[in-house]
């Protein structure tokens, strides 16, 4: 209501000035042929005359109607220069703000709403240098002036940033138009005022400002390597600490195009992922399916049966995957592909030198052109009275520790309600474990959907697992049995327990190779700049150990970027893209996302379109007794862009991708729906959901016409 008030307010200013076509007293000539009337007028009344020419510049400009270069000519005319430049100067400067901060008020939100998360490079962009880039533009009078007011209002500069910045830019065209003014007499046309070479001038002013943001960034660079020595040779290009899937992506990068790399690594080549995380958790989650399809086989009018195995079994499978993949990720393939692979504890000594303890017990110096750091991350453990005399187990630890195990823990509590948690728990219990999953929050993966946690707990309850959400670990007690006291709901539980799974975040490794001798910032992660440089230019962090993301996905993308930058970076460095990052939660329903879902929509105020297909109705899910689960797809009203998507269901991690390409590559909706999949697939539901979108933007108005053709063609 306001809102239209002050669209009205502002739509009845522009009528009046042009019905009465007030533009006929801003021009040259009428400004010539009146100003020995006005100077009389100010000669009687100078406040009344000052004050009512501030009044209209004010109102002109923020009306934004043209006429400003002209009551600018007039303030030099009628008050002269001194007068006349502190008067513009305040009022075209007030005005463009009002005309920013209304075209703020009114189109603001609309525009980053449309738009979404399209414009967050520029909004990034506006928040890091909003004040350059108004500056330079103020300063090169080329630039519409009433276009500045209103384009800068749909960003997300700050208003007294906008005033300030305005007024100091604007200020020495001001005194050119104003002086000018003085002379009204000798000026036959506006061109006399600012000539080509005037403008080139205020142009070279323009640039002025990133000419000293540049020689700033040298001169930090200077000093971030003043301390140290830099050798003459280097015996590297690139030295990559970490042989995790940001590593020995790095490493693999540098070795195609032919640099010298060592890629260094103090534990098992292959990091986490290989080791302790994605595969022997998937390894073991599909043993845990099928022992839960057996247990319910009479779904498929098979009969039921418990599943009977050995533990040291499904432990020993689990080892056996890792060291089917091991060969991929080993030293012989990298030392084949071109890469110096030395097996030892990395620390930067300084910016271009890597100091290697061998794990032969040997030492080894390498200076280096550029260090990527991938030296990834580990587990989060809180600090719980009793927790470090539990003997409790971590990711790092569990998969050994279990493969010495003849059977499995009979109960087990997980500390945790995240993706590590829920997908250790659910295989857990459907192994025959009472898993009892502990989580502090109200829900269960609490970065997705209120929906999908809902889904995410019904699924681990079916599967057995018992969920305490909203209750917090106080502390271990360490007898004879074992308890866990946990705290929720307003009174305290005894958790008994024989294997204690922490899974409660994961935590960037930081510390005991150099960064802080180095000054290199760090916070949760290691600090780095969008092209994923530290604070020295040359050193660079990818994966876990950078963030913001610990995916082995994103952190061998991220290696992309931090290797090509520290190995080219001289000539063209690259901005880390994450505008399109999808992952999987492993449990059973999985639950996969690309993108924007509701709560992040809702957070960062973005308005869009929330389509949902439900698996029960598609064939292949119906034939599979698949039938929990949707795809859930957001759009700009109106728009068939897609913003993000969200797929609860039987193998929804592999129907992500068909999103992740669309989205990558600008496809929509309609594009999807226009193409043929196979029947029947679970895949049919991506095509579904994007029908359910058309169905609700059919054009009924044609469809009415066409019916009535359809009615007068049947006679
Ligand atoms: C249980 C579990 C399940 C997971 N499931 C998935 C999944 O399904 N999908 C997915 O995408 N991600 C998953 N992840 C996350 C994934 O494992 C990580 O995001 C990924 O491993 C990060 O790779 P990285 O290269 O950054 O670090 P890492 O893999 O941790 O590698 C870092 C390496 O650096 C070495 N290092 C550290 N410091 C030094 C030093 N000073 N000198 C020499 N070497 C050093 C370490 O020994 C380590 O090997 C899972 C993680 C866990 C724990």
């Amino acid at each position: 209501m306001k809102r239209t008030a002050v669209a009205g307010l502002l739509l009845l200013g522009l009528a009046a000035w042009f019905l009465l076509d007030l533009g006929q007293y801003l021009t040259l000539d009428a400004l010539k042929a009146q100003q020995s009337t006005i100077d009389g007028f100010y000669q009687a009344n100078p406040l009344q005359v000052l004050a009512i020419f501030f009044l209209v510049y004010v109102v002109l400009t923020a009306l934004s109607v043209p006429g400003a270069v002209i009551l600018t000519l007039a303030a030099g005319a009628v008050f002269g220069v001194a007068t006349g430049t502190v008067l513009v100067s305040f009022a075209s400067s007030i005005g463009a703000t009002l005309a920013f901060l209304a075209s703020r008020y009114l189109f603001h939100d609309a525009v980053q709403a449309r738009f979404g998360t399209r414009l967050k490079p520029v909004n990034d962009g506006v928040a890091r240098d909003g004040a350059f880039y108004l500056f330079s533009l103020r300063l090169v009078p080329v630039f519409p002036f009433f276009a500045v007011n209103l384009l800068m209002g749909l960003t997300p500069i700050r208003t007294w940033t906008y005033y300030w910045v305005s007024q100091v830019g604007m200020l020495l065209g001001t005194v050119v138009y104003v002086n000018a003014g003085t002379q009204l007499a000798r000026i036959e046309t506006l061109g006399d005022i600012a000539s080509p070479g005037l403008l080139a001038s205020f142009a070279a002013l323009g640039l002025l400002p990133w000419l000293g943001k540049w020689i700033k960034a040298a001169i930090v660079r200077r000093r971030v390597y003043a301390r140290w020595q830099r050798p003459r040779r280097f015996d590297r290009n690139l030295v990559v600490i970490g042989a995790g899937a940001a590593g020995l992506v790095s490493s693999l990068i540098g070795a195609t195009v032919r640099a010298k790399v060592t890629l260094v690594e103090a534990s098992k080549m292959g990091g986490d992922c290989l080791n302790y995380g994605c595969v022997p958790s998937k390894a073991l989650i599909k043993s845990a399916r099928i022992a839960e399809q057996m247990r319910h086989a009479d779904r498929y009018g098979l009969e039921a049966s418990d599943p009977r195995f050995s533990f040291k079994a499904v432990m020993g499978r689990i080892h056996d995957v890792i060291a089917a993949v091991e060969p991929h990720d080993s030293v012989e393939r990298y030392t084949g592909l071109g890469v110096d692979v030395v097996q030892g504890y990395a620390r930067i000594v300084d910016p271009w030198t890597v100091e290697i303890a061998r794990n032969d017990g040997t030492a080894q110096r390498l200076t280096t052109r550029s260090i990527v750091i991938a030296a990834g991350a580990e587990p989060l453990v809180p600090d719980l009275p009793g927790l470090a005399e539990s003997d409790y187990l971590t990711s790092d630890t569990l998969w050994d520790e279990f493969a010495r195990l003849d059977e499995i823990p009979r109960r087990i509590v997980v500390l945790g309600g995240g993706p590590i948690g829920s997908e250790l728990a659910q295989a857990f219990a459907r192994l025959g474990a009472q898993v009892t999953q502990v989580e502090r929050g109200t829900r269960l993966l609490p970065r997705e959907d209120h929906d999908v946690s809902e889904l995410a707990r019904a699924a681990q309850e079916a599967s057995g697992v018992t969920v305490l959400t909203g209750h917090e670990a106080i502390r271990v007690e360490n007898g004879q049995d074992k308890h866990l006291i946990v705290s929720g709901e307003g009174h305290q539980k005894v958790i008994d327990f024989d294997a204690l799974i922490v899974a409660v975040g994961r935590k960037a490794r930081l510390s005991g190779y150099g960064l802080e001798e180095l000054g290199i910032e760090t916070q949760k992660t290691v600090v780095t700049d969008e092209y994923l440089a530290t604070i020295y230019p040359n050193i660079y962090a990818a994966g876990d150990v950078a963030g913001p993301y610990q995916f082995t996905h994103t952190a061998a993308h991220q290696a992309w970027f931090a290797s090509v930058n520290a190995l080219f970076g001289q000539f063209k460095r690259f901005k880390a893209d994450y505008r399109v990052i999808p992952w999987t939660t492993f449990i059973d329903p999985e639950v996969a996302r690309v993108g924007l879902n509701e709560q992040e929509a809702g957070e960062r105020g973005i308005s869009c379109e929330v389509t949902i297909f439900p698996m029960h109705e598609l064939d292949r899910a119906i034939a599979d007794s698949a039938t929990t689960g949707f795809v859930k797809v957001l759009t700009p009203p109106g728009k068939d862009r897609i913003l993000g998507v969200t797929i609860v269901g039987d193998h929804a991690g592999e129907l992500l991708a068909e999103y992740v390409l669309a989205m990558k590559h600008g496809l929509g909706l309609n594009k999807i729906m226009a193409t043929i999949h196979t029947y029947p697939t679970m895949a049919e539901a991506n095509k579904y959901a994007a029908g359910e979108w058309k169905k609700k933007h059919t054009p009924e108005r044609l469809l009415q016409v066409v019916e009535r053709y359809h009615r007068w063609r049947r006679g």
